[in-house]
């Protein structure tokens, strides 16, 4: 085994980063953390029509976003090349998975193979007939490399094929989640290494990536462990000491399915738009097939980075469960000051056009009131909503409190008791004060006098408790609403 811990995420960019992505990576970065290791960013970008730059850039603004930096990798700007062992993206590593196919061929363990279509076809129908699954019989496989050059240079295309004739045997390795795995010895024929485009497979590149780039353990998803076999073949050709590999069980949604889309939010762009906190996405993501010792729940980077150990990783599939990770959301959220908080709802209000005061007393104030109220960012926004005075508009249910005969005085009450106040708001007990002297004034109660006020205050008959409200409202705004409540015909 080799003594330096390296661990590798390397993701096929299509697009955002989906919370099983999320997971191989972090638990990769805990690892290597824990045991002062490293972590490095692969690209496996072979497919071009799909890996674009911008989907890199996706990714990577996701890995950013949660905060799992990488020692080695392209860089999150540039996305140039960082680190002794680049390049880091697939797509510019051709010649070296050449190189590598020509050793193989040399040396005999690997050859060109010129079977056509047409012919694997046939072969594929003789093995459906006898039910068997199809290994690829090729003519070529002891072909010398001067017949295969003759051919090739006469224009015709080949594959680069790996040749499994001597291997035929079990493989056995220790996977660090399954424990002992076992292939047996028939499960794979000759398969492609190079296509007839040069074009490497992934097996091949990711062989000779994780060797080149000195990585020590591979953890990746359970849907992998069937390339092991391959992968564990071609270590075996070059005489290379492979990784120790781990494969991670499978996120499932709450009917014990594959989660997917029809799930809701997947990817951590998503959750952060829905106002998830990125350390209490990486908390909740990491007790999926992984546990503290302590049984801690809610945990911090530090306290995972400590605690981490590929033990306690378990084997079994693991559920996603939407309303625990809303739950650790708003414990995390409420770890944070008021300040910080603030801080984090402003682009939410924003995207929601709220348009609030700058006094950063009132925005602690406000954030006091409400953050035991919020479970994701997201929840600010119906919470803000009625201090934006933008936003404030009479709402149709407001008709049946202005058909009470009561209403008008009421509201006109008000406007006078608050414009009679001296101080820019009215805290609670003012508040609770003047609801008194409306009463007397008027004889208006029940809700002939509350949904007649709180019609004045935020435009329609329910909604949240005045009392809490009308304090982080200023007696300008107040005064303002209660005029247009006034003049509504
Ligand atoms: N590119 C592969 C994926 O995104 C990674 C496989 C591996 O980690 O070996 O699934």
């Amino acid at each position: 085994m080799l003594s330096k811990v390296r661990v590798r995420f390397a993701p096929s960019p299509t697009g955002y980063l989906h919370v099983g992505g999320a997971r191989t990576a972090l638990f990769n970065y805990l690892f290597a953390k824990h045991l002062g290791g490293q972590f490095i960013l692969r690209i496996e970008d072979t497919d071009q029509e799909r890996s674009t730059d911008n989907a890199l850039r996706m990714q990577i603004e996701d890995l950013q976003w949660l905060g799992l930096k990488w020692d080695e990798g392209p860089n999150p700007k540039t996305l140039e090349d960082q680190g002794p062992h680049g390049p880091y993206r697939q797509s510019r590593r051709l010649p070296v998975y050449k190189q590598v196919a020509d050793e193989l061929i040399a040396a005999g363990k690997a050859y060109y193979c010129f079977l056509t279509e047409a012919e694997l076809d046939q072969q594929r129908e003789l093995a459906k007939a006898a039910g068997k699954t199809m290994h690829v019989a090729s003519p070529y496989e002891d072909w010398t490399i001067a017949q295969a050059m003759a051919r090739l240079q006469s224009g015709e295309k080949a594959v680069v094929r790996f040749k499994t004739r001597n291997l035929k045997r079990d493989f056995v390795f220790t996977d660090l989640v399954r424990g002992e795995i076992k292939f047996p010895s028939d499960m794979v024929g000759d398969f492609v290494l190079l296509r007839s485009d040069g074009m490497p497979v992934y097996n091949f590149c990711c062989v000779v990536d994780d060797h080149k780039m000195e990585i020590s353990h591979v953890l990746r998803a359970e849907e992998h462990l069937p390339n092991t076999l391959r992968q564990l073949m071609i270590y075996e050709g070059m005489g290379w000491a492979p990784p120790q590999f781990g494969h991670l069980s499978l996120i499932l949604d709450e009917d014990r399915q594959k989660l997917s889309k029809r799930n809701g939010a997947t990817s951590c762009h998503e959750f952060k738009e829905e106002g998830y906190l990125p350390d209490a996405l990486k908390n909740f993501v990491a007790l999926l097939g992984w546990s503290h010792p302590d049984e801690k729940e809610i945990m911090s980077m530090q306290d995972m980075i400590s605690a981490f150990d590929l033990q306690r990783i378990n084997s079994a599939g693991a559920v996603f469960d939407a309303v625990k990770l809303k739950w650790m959301n708003s414990v995390h959220l409420r770890a944070h000051s008021n300040s910080e908080i603030w801080e984090m709802l402003v682009p939410f209000l924003q995207r929601a056009h709220l348009e609030l005061p700058q006094d950063p007393v009132w925005q602690d104030k406000t954030v006091t009131v409400f953050r035991t109220a919020m479970e994701t960012l997201v929840d600010a926004v119906e919470l803000y909503r009625p201090l934006s005075d933008k936003s404030f508009l009479l709402q149709p249910e407001a008709d049946e409190v202005y058909a009470w005969e009561s209403t008008k005085a009421v509201i006109g009450q008000w406007r006078d008791l608050v414009a009679a106040e001296t101080t820019d708001y009215l805290n609670e007990e003012v508040f609770l004060r003047i609801q008194d002297q409306i009463k007397e004034k008027t004889g208006a109660k029940g809700k002939f006098l509350f949904q007649a006020v709180r019609v004045a205050v935020i435009g329609k008959p329910h909604g949240s408790e005045l009392k809490m409200l009308v304090p982080l409202i200023s007696k300008k705004s107040l005064l303002l609403r209660a005029e247009i409540a006034l003049a509504k015909k």
